[in-house]
């Protein structure tokens, strides 16, 4: 089963939350994880259980991208906030850099967002 991970910034979690459950039919036939918040959020909101890793800024951005090194994570859904400087802004940079190294959809808006869930890719191997 593919695994999700879905990460948004403090300007985008409402995005986020308002996204997850509009799309909560798709994302249950997945594994979800996410940075701690984003995590916390989404699950509340959709009732649908998420894998928490440590906030983005203390880690969890990292330990998303360790594991899409280690192919454990397939799909990521980046909401990131391009109106506001983010402290952990190199770990940001090297999370869209191991996507792009591993070649893994990332998707870094709603609509983009939107597409890759609704991709007859996103069922096969
Ligand atoms: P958070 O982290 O989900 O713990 O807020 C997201 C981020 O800022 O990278």
């Amino acid at each position: 089963m593919k695994t999700i991970a879905l990460i948004a910034h403090d300007n985008k979690k409402d995005e986020m939350t308002e996204w997850a459950k509009r799309n909560k039919s798709v994302l249950s036939d997945y594994e979800l994880c996410g940075t701690g918040t984003t995590a916390k959020l989404v699950a509340e909101a959709t009732g649908l259980e998420v894998k928490r890793y440590l906030s983005g800024p203390l880690g969890g951005d990292q330990q998303i991208g360790a594991k899409i090194a280690e192919r454990k994570i397939d799909v990521v859904i980046f909401f990131w906030d391009p109106l506001q400087a983010q402290p952990h802004d190199p770990d940001v940079k090297a999370l869209l850099r191991i996507a792009v190294v591993y070649d893994i959809p990332i998707a870094t808006n709603k609509a983009t967002a939107d597409y890759v869930v609704t991709s007859p890719l996103l069922s096969k191997e």
